[in-house]
């Protein structure tokens, strides 16, 4: 395994190592059935990009045996996590390759019809320019952290709000016009491509047993420009990290998976980046997004991320609309030394009842988030009701925009 692989650069971000379209061995798309393009899937282990992790061929495999005879597939862009770049790059720059993982995926669930959904201009351009043939839509929806979540897709491509809806149904079992709908991350749909490319086994060749391939990891914060990586899973997050920054030193925490994955310590640079490995520390892999804390006051940065989650939510659950409220003001007065010990109270108390309770997972987010700096930043809170924090008088928190990456149109 070598590491770091080659570099592909976009504007501020850098991608390692995606085989050329059209240049690796492997079977021809064309002539494959859709089982034959699951069991690739499988054999291969691929695994979702977009957050969860799931197993890919589960997914086309339970579209595929849905009860109807209409089926949908979409290529998922739409980026509302503010610290990943990866998929707005992807779709800007490998268009054909997602469109190729979008094709074969339609075909293994045998679909009537496949979008492409992103908030992206330029993705959508780009997406829009390289399709072929006349089954394929670009929907472009307004950006938000919410647009992204499955049933939300599956409203908008609908033709209506870009808001999560209730589970159950999920979209397989009941999706676009009731129809089962399979809705894959661009990501995902082109490591899909890569896998048939490279055969199974080829794609297996890196990567772990459980997490196989490679994957994008959005790296950003510290003192560095944001950067796009490509790395195999397994790799220590040091690796990455000393690539990206010259050195590790100096990194005092990290925000892992994305704004969902909540605040890990700098021994989080030791975990191989499995999604095992950091759900075992309390976190997720997510999107594959980490922000790096260099000197950061860990309670200041909570704040952000909640007053992040506070204005993006969609305002249709009650727990979540109230509590997120909540924690992000209370969060915000602790940052400032204005909060007391009753308001911690209740902070404590939203990190237990906010769990599962909304349409989408941004009341859980908001759960990982206040607890791990209960769990692992308690001090720093003592100190914030104290009024005194050493870190925070060295930094300067704005809003809650400093951790999001912005692309050029
Ligand atoms: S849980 Fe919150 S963000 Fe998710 S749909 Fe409900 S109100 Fe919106």
């Amino acid at each position: 395994m070598s590491f770091p692989l080659p570099i592909r650069p976009l504007r501020n971000a850098r991608l390692l190592g995606l085989e050329p379209v059209g240049a690796a061995s492997g079977a021809d798309a064309s002539d494959l059935s859709g089982p034959e393009i699951i069991e690739i899937a499988e054999v291969a282990g691929v695994r979702g990009r977009g957050g969860a992790g799931f197993p890919l061929a589960v997914k086309l495999r339970s579209v595929a045996s849905a009860a109807g005879s209409a089926r949908y597939v979409i290529a998922n862009g739409e980026e509302g996590e503010p610290a990943s770049v990866k998929d707005r790059f992807l779709s800007r720059e490998r268009p054909e390759l997602v469109l190729h993982g979008l094709a074969l995926a339609a075909r293994a669930v045998g679909a009537d019809r496949a979008y492409a959904y992103v908030s992206d201009l330029v993705a959508a351009r780009r997406l829009a320019e390289a399709r072929g043939g006349d089954l394929m839509d670009v929907v472009r929806v307004t950006p938000g952290y919410v647009a992204g979540e499955e049933t939300a897709v599956v409203r908008a491509v609908g033709g209506g709000p870009a808001l999560p809806t209730a589970k159950p149904p999920r979209p397989w079992q009941a999706g676009l016009d009731g129809a089962p709908t399979l809705v894959s991350n661009v990501e995902t749909l082109a490591q899909l491509a890569l896998a048939v490319r490279l055969g199974p086994d080829a794609y297996r060749r890196l990567g772990t047993p459980e997490s196989a391939g490679t994957f994008l990891v959005t790296l950003s914060g510290a003192w560095a420009a944001p950067a796009l990586y490509e790395v195999p899973y397994g790799v220590p997050l040091r690796e990455p990290v000393t690539a990206h920054l010259g050195t590790a030193d100096g990194v005092t925490g990290v925000l892992a998976g994305g704004f969902a994955g909540g605040l890990l310590p700098p021994s989080a640079l030791d975990l191989p980046l499995t999604h095992a490995a950091l759900a075992g520390a309390g976190s997720t892999l997510g999107c594959g997004a980490f922000v790096l804390l260099a000197g950061d006051c860990p309670v200041a940065v909570a704040a952000d991320v909640a007053a992040f989650f506070d204005r993006e939510n969609a305002r249709q659950c009650g727990p979540c609309v109230k509590g997120t409220a909540g924690v992000a003001g209370v969060l915000a007065d602790l940052t400032v030394g204005a909060a007391t010990w009753s308001d911690v109270a209740r902070l404590e108390r939203w990190a237990q009842a906010l769990a599962g309770r909304g349409n989408c997972a941004t009341p859980d987010a908001v759960t990982v988030l206040v607890g791990s700096l209960f769990r692992r930043h308690g001090d720093l809170v003592g100190e914030h009701l104290a009024g005194e924090c050493g870190r925070c008088a060295v930094s300067h928190v704005t809003a809650d925009t400093r951790f999001r990456i912005y692309l050029e149109e």
